[in-house]
């Protein structure tokens, strides 16, 4: 039986003399896997549905022991983000993160890629601050999964905060000088501000926010580190952290 999914493109590998495995993150589904026939020839119909990043409705029927893609729609194939190194590390570092996450809801699965969509529209027709719309899928990430990052207060003693604060990696939270473990690490006044201004406003607002790159890399190690201690799974962050 034939089905229809909204999905974005997160990898692909390559089978056969022309054929192409691709796994799909979809919104009604999570991620699937599928196969793209004959696609990877110059004449191939579908060839632009096999590329990172394509965004489109994709007609899936049962084939012999997988899904094959008959046809594609493309809402958006996102081709700007291959003409621009910076960007296209930046948005391959997007899907390298939702290629690590499990989904244990429908819920969770739908606001990830809700996000994804936004950060990657964001990404492609817009010039953003070092990172911004990393930073901000990662703070969304861990939000969605009940381990938002960002907080007014020490999250342990709940006292506001002064001239320290600490991220604790043990749980994922921010906490002071007085209850900090030797599992944290500090957050400068100045990653403080972007986490800051990064939770609290929207993925259509990132292009007015402005911040030193040095900053915005430094809470990106420290947010990368975060994401290993909840998900247990390192990433790799391609051309953007060496
Ligand atoms: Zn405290």
């Amino acid at each position: 039986m034939a089905k229809k999914v909204k999905a974005v493109v997160i990898k692909g590998n390559n089978v056969k003399e022309k054929d192409k495995n691709i796994l799909l993150f979809s919104l009604e589904e999570g991620k699937i896997w599928a196969t793209l026939k004959g696609v990877r020839g110059d004449k191939a119909k579908l060839k632009y549905a096999k590329e990172p990043f394509c965004f489109g409705e994709f007609l899936l029927e049962e084939g012999k022991g997988s899904l094959v893609v008959t046809s594609v729609d493309i809402l958006e194939s996102f081709n700007e983000l291959s003409q621009d190194v910076e960007k296209y590390f930046e948005g391959n570092a997007l899907l390298e993160i939702v290629n690590t996450l499990s989904f244990e809801s429908v819920n969770e699965s739908y606001l990830v890629f809700v996000n994804l969509i936004k950060a990657l529209k964001i990404l492609a027709f817009h010039k953003t601050s070092e990172c911004a719309v990393l930073l901000k899928f990662l703070l969304d990430i861990f939000e969605i999964y009940g381990i938002k990052l960002y907080s007014e207060k020490c999250t342990c003693c709940g006292a506001p905060f002064h001239d320290h604060i600490y991220l604790n990696y043990n749980v994922g939270e921010l906490v002071c000088l007085q209850c900090q473990t030797f599992q944290s690490e500090e957050i400068s006044k100045g990653e403080y501000a972007i986490l800051k201004i990064l939770s609290t406003n929207s993925y259509n607002k990132l292009p007015t926010i402005k911040y030193s790159n040095e900053i915005g890399l430094c809470l990106l190690k420290k947010l990368r580190k975060n994401f290993y201690q909840r998900f247990d799974k390192s990433l790799k962050f391609i051309g953007i952290i060496s």
